[in-house]
């Protein structure tokens, strides 16, 4: 048994586990705390590519593989290009961001990384598969079993994707403009589409991707991918030079009910994955800031995470995707077109004051959401 009490124990060396481990070791007031970072994986592989959109330019450029300045939004009947300023939307490779927050933390003698599977977790106590572990306060990034057995009593979708990162012998694409949604290909009549990140004339990521309920057969997005390049970008002469696949549960699941006394739930486990969009990585940034914050004026470190407001806006949006699935491409095609781009990144990056949710809800202008609204305001 590892004797030692440790001030905090962070559970998972993620997206979350990483961004408020460095936060802490950042700040004066953590300098005598120690901290232990467990996971069950070495975190040196590429095991993702995250993408986000910022005002400007921040500490993430420098990890950054690209950013686009311009975006498009693409259907069966028109293409909307955008100019994204003041915002950039960026590509941050999972390995480099390991490498750069293993870096920093080696500087930090306060922090200990121990490779663990950890099975439970019993008050202060923590349980791996190689030792027992003990910290006042624990940062657990493992999904809550109660999230998988209690599926049908919330409005679930899974976002999930196959990317292939291809090259080109001759330059096919813009690198300043990037494509955020392309409908002209779809599964069935589901919410489904292609994202294009172009890094370079001859390289690119691209994602064959799904907001539904229904995983695929394995090689069916390799076909859907496929079909995608020879169609609509005329491509039939390119390598695949890697290969992204993964899902991100969409879900109102109320994943805050999972922190007790002793343990705060973070990152996806959390709830900090934004259920109408799948993305948290800059999430991650925010929250962790905020938890650094509540910590040092002792209050419970997830005060004031998440708000009640947009938990029951994508509670609506979640509630329509589900009961009429084949709604995306319209939905999707107004919120780009009416409010545009840069109210969804307010409304996702939960800046966007009421009136301005009221103008977006009133640009989908259908039904489904109006019943959905009423269904979970009185419910
Ligand atoms: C392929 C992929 C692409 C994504 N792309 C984007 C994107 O472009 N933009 C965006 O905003 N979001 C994206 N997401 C969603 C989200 O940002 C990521 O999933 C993010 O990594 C979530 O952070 P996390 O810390 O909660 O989980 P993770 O980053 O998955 O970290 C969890 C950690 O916990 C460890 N762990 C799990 N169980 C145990 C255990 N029992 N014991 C010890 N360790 C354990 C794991 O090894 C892992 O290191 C993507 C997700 C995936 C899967």
């Amino acid at each position: 048994m590892d004797k030692k009490q440790y001030d905090y124990a962070i559970i998972g060396a993620g997206a979350a586990g990483l961004q408020l481990v460095l936060k802490m070791i950042r700040d004066a007031y953590f300098k005598e705390k120690n901290i232990l970072i467990l996971d069950k994986d070495h975190k040196n592989t590429n095991d993702r590519t995250w993408c986000f959109w910022e005002r400007g330019e921040t500490k993430w450029d420098k990890l950054a593989t690209h950013s686009w300045r311009h975006g498009a939004f693409i259907n069966n009947k028109e293409t909307i290009d955008f100019d994204l300023s003041p915002y950039r939307y960026k590509m941050v490779r999972s390995a480099d961001f390991y490498r750069s927050a293993k870096d920093e933390l080696a500087s930090a003698s306060n922090v200990t990384w121990i490779i663990d599977e950890i099975a439970n977790i019993e008050g202060q106590k923590i349980e791996g598969s190689k030792d027992h572990y003990s910290a006042i306060h624990i940062f657990d990034s493992r999904i809550p079993q109660g999230f998988h057995d209690r599926q049908d009593d919330y409005h679930s979708l899974i976002q999930h994707f196959k990317g292939w990162f291809i090259k080109t012998k001759k330059p096919v694409f813009d690198p300043d403009s990037f494509t955020m949604m392309d409908y002209r290909l779809k599964w069935k009549d589901s919410t489904s589409f292609t994202y294009v990140l172009p890094v370079s004339e001859t390289e690119a990521l691209v994602e064959f991707t799904l907001f539904n309920d229904q995983l695929l057969m394995v090689g069916e997005y390799d076909q859907y991918l496929e079909k995608y390049l020879k169609t609509y970008l005329n491509l039939f002469d390119y390598e695949i030079t890697e290969v992204e696949q993964g899902m991100i549960p969409m879900s109102d699941y109320p994943f805050h009910k999972h922190h007790s006394k002793h343990t705060t739930k973070i990152g996806t486990a959390g709830g900090w994955v934004r259920p109408s969009s799948g993305y948290s990585f800059k999430n991650a940034d925010r929250y962790s800031s905020m938890m650094v914050e509540n910590i040092k004026n002792s209050r419970r470190p997830e005060k004031g995470i998440a708000t009640s407001r947009f938990r029951m806006y994508d509670s609506i949006f979640l509630n329509v995707l589900s009961a009429r699935n084949d709604l995306g491409e319209d939905i999707f095609t107004r919120l780009y077109t009416k409010p545009g781009i840069k109210s969804v990144f307010r409304f996702l990056d939960e800046e966007s004051s009421l009136s301005e949710d009221i103008k977006v809800m009133f640009s989908l202008n259908k039904p489904q959401f109006w019943q959905a609204f009423f269904g979970t305001f009185f419910k």
